[in-house]
């Protein structure tokens, strides 16, 4: 059985958001779906995303259309959520109901799609760049256009010249042909579709594209269109935009996140990249700084430490607890102290902010920091390892540390 495709409403007038229509049929699965002989909703295809809405039935109930989708044997879903449980012989096949598509999200896919078309011709037309494809997200849109390479200045030129045939206010026409007659229309894109009949967007003198979607009626319509991000990808390079409202609330989402930092750094707006440079260079500056003073810092305590160790059984054993370094710091210290002494052992450790040992020797030395270390990780309940000669780990607290490195120190002979 040939079951007939739905009647597309929105085919012949974008502006149309409320429509009478016949149930053909409800789906279950994987949600509710209503097939109807008509309908106004536009479904997912071509780039551009379903429109949202509601289907009131004659038992008064309203249906909230979440999703509308193509199914392929040409009919159109209405996925739907009812509030409460609906009275569902009012669904019945034959059965009259009232369809209202939600006319701001309309508008506003009009706007991004519409734009689409206009500024896809303006890349073409100055830089004979193609667009490849075509994306509608929520918040952005995006186009690939078929080119090596994209430069500032030329993103800039097609912005303009798109935006000044919105203020040029085109009839934006919709007509339909044949393949045969398209073919001799100069179409910027030929569809692969096997379709007989064509359905034409003709922007007057600018751009003819065969096109399903649901476009302004006057280019005007668009409002605006800003460039936003681009990147290069496999086929070329991704253009991202937004058109009508959302390049408004686009620019002011910006303006506030940038009026927010331009205040942190009690600048202009326009001064803010100037500024950021100069805070991140002494940022840079100062991290270099305090490395050597550590160093300096480290070398001079462990010079310190090794003066007023004495030496036992042959060697300068240190053990030290430091409050408030961090482990960086006190893995430097070990570093300084085995290196300026031939002989040295550290038991370093420190409390805050993460507690933490070391346990470092001079090379050559004849223990094992890394089983030591493991050893007595065991006992505090920590985790940490490292090498013959240099072991760091953490520990959960402060108490105890004290006396594990006095255990070791005594294990090794000091
Ligand atoms: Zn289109």
């Amino acid at each position: 059985m040939v079951l007939p495709m739905t009647t597309r409403l929105y085919y012949h007038d974008s502006f149309l958001y409320d429509f009478d229509a016949e149930v053909r049929e409800v789906l279950d699965s994987p949600h509710p779906g209503l097939i109807l002989d008509r309908s106004a909703f536009y479904p997912t295809s071509g780039g551009q995303v379903f429109d949202t809405g509601t289907i009131t039935t004659t038992a008064n109930d309203k249906l909230k259309v979440t999703e509308v989708a193509d199914a392929d044997d040409g009919r159109v879903v209405h996925y739907f959520e009812a509030e409460r449980d609906f009275d569902k012989t009012a669904l019945e096949p034959g059965t009259r109901v009232h369809g209202q598509i939600d006319p701001a999200r309309r508008r506003d896919h009009m706007q991004q799609h519409s734009g689409q078309h206009v500024l896809s011709a303006a890349f073409l037309r100055l830089y004979n760049m193609p667009t490849v494809s075509f994306h509608m997200a929520d918040d952005y849109c995006s186009i690939d256009l078929d080119t090596p390479n994209l430069t500032k200045a030329q993103i800039e030129s097609a912005e303009r010249l798109a935006n000044e045939i919105i203020l040029e206010n085109r009839p934006v026409d919709i007509r339909f042909a044949t393949r045969d007659e398209a073919a001799n229309l100069g179409l910027r894109k030929l569809p692969a579709a096997d379709r007989d009949e064509l359905r034409i967007i003709d922007i007057r003198d600018w751009d003819l594209s065969a096109c399903g979607g649901t476009h302004v009626a006057q280019t005007g319509q668009i409002a605006s269109i800003l460039l936003r991000k681009t990147e290069k990808v496999r086929q070329g390079w991704r253009v991202e935009f937004v058109a009508g409202q959302r390049a408004v609330s686009t620019a002011r989402r910006d303006y506030t996140a940038l009026t927010e930092t331009a205040a942190l750094f009690s600048a202009h707006i326009y001064d803010v990249p100037q500024q950021a440079r100069k805070a991140l260079d002494e940022i840079r500056s100062l991290r270099k700084q305090r490395e050597q003073s550590q160093e300096e810092l480290a070398a001079a305590q462990a010079a310190a430490l090794l003066a007023e160790t004495p030496e036992t059984n042959g060697r300068k054993l240190v053990v030290r607890t430091l409050a408030d370094r961090e482990l960086a710091f006190v893995k430097l210290l070990a570093q300084k102290l085995t290196r300026l002494s031939s002989n040295a052992v550290a038991l370093l450790a420190t409390t805050t902010p993460q507690p933490s040992l070391v346990f470092a020797q001079s090379a050559g030395q004849p223990f094992d920091m890394g089983a030591l270390l493991k050893e007595t990780m065991t006992k505090l309940g920590g985790r940490g390892g490292g090498s013959k000669d240099m072991a760091q780990g953490g520990v959960p607290n402060g108490d105890g540390i004290e006396a594990a490195l006095k255990a070791v120190a005594e294990k090794l002979g000091g």
